[in-house]
């Protein structure tokens, strides 16, 4: 679905702001050298008047200087103020124009086309808005360390490390046929801290980076964001409506910490409804839970487990806490 209206809103006011910025930034430094070099002020009064002549000249055809007199003065006056920045020890282009982005003057368009740097501010803006970035300061998917998983085979399973690069390999090519309809979800099942919220927010930040929405929540607040809405439904909370259209239309859904949620017979027929849902609407979702898929058989019947089972990449991590280790080494 691309980035949403507010997305664009965003980004084109981060630009705006930026112009503001960088406009009242260079009037500061304009105050500051003709306080500090009264003969800049000097140079740039006769450049002006200089100006003023040339027009005279162009306009009534009268003056006491010639075209080419008034172009060589200009140029010197307009070196003499950059010389007089430089010996006073400031850069040369101290009074030029300020941008964050030379090439497309912090317009986000070079020509017709948009600029490296608005792409990454959209991208930026669509990456905060999903709430990822609460979650966790994440890296490159290519930066995921398997050197935290042990490499030893236990009671004829595979290593946790086998296991882990396994799991990746599903997960890149999740990424890489996420717009094929018939590529499956992401189940991240395992204990905490095995590295399941981490992978999911590196997928969710290369899904962003090719221009999809994600939408990340916890079960819980997402549980919490439908009972809002039926609750508000008449008041058209904006930030409600916002969710619950981002919990169904996104691209791609994350729900972090299935099981966690406080259980109710409404709460376990709400997350079947939007997994259901999103399946048949060929929507993708990554999926994270402590649970085995047994234990959510138990809570959420076959009707739910039977979807993962036919519809999602069932990744089960297993090995020791990552975070502890982190921290260890
Ligand atoms: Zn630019």
């Amino acid at each position: 679905m691309g980035y949403s209206k507010d997305i664009y809103r965003l980004a084109y006011e981060q630009l705006e702001q930026k112009r503001e910025r960088n406009k009242q930034e260079l009037e500061r430094r304009k105050q500051e050298i003709e306080q500090k070099i009264p003969e800049y002020r000097t140079a740039r009064l006769q450049l002006f008047s200089l100006i003023e002549e040339g027009v005279r000249m162009v306009s009534e055809k009268r003056g006491h200087l010639t075209g080419t007199e008034i172009k060589e003065m200009a140029n010197s006056l307009e070196c003499k103020k950059r010389d007089l920045l430089v010996q006073n020890g400031y850069p040369a282009n101290y009074l030029d124009d300020i941008y964050d982005c030379s090439v497309c003057r912090d317009t986000g368009f070079v020509m017709d086309r948009m600029c490296t740097c608005l792409d990454k501010i959209l991208r930026d803006t669509a990456y905060n808005q999903s709430s990822i970035k609460y979650i966790l300061d994440v890296q490159d998917i290519s930066d995921f360390r398997l050197d935290y998983y042990d490499s030893y085979e236990k009671n004829g399973y595979p290593s946790s490390r086998s296991n882990m690069e396994r799991i990746l390999a599903v997960s890149k090519q999740f990424i890489e046929c996420f717009d094929q309809p018939a590529e499956k979800s992401l189940l991240f099942s395992g204990s905490t801290g095995l590295g399941k919220t981490f992978l999911s927010s590196c997928v969710a930040r290369e899904i962003l980076g090719r221009e999809h929405s994600v939408f990340y929540q916890t079960a819980a607040k997402i549980i919490d964001i439908i009972e809002d809405y039926k609750f508000y439904r008449k008041e058209a909370k904006y930030d409600i409506e916002n969710a619950m259209e981002n919990i169904y239309q996104s691209d791609l859904l994350i729900i972090d910490d299935l099981g966690t949620e406080a259980r109710t017979t409404y709460s376990i027929s709400a997350i079947f409804e939007i997994v259901n849902t999103r399946l048949l609407n060929h929507k993708k979702m990554i999926i994270n839970s402590n649970l085995g898929l047994r234990d959510m058989e138990q809570i959420y019947t076959t009707r739910l487990t039977s979807r993962f089972i036919g519809s999602f990449h069932l990744c089960e991590f297993y090995g020791e806490d990552i975070r502890l280790l982190k921290a260890l080494k």
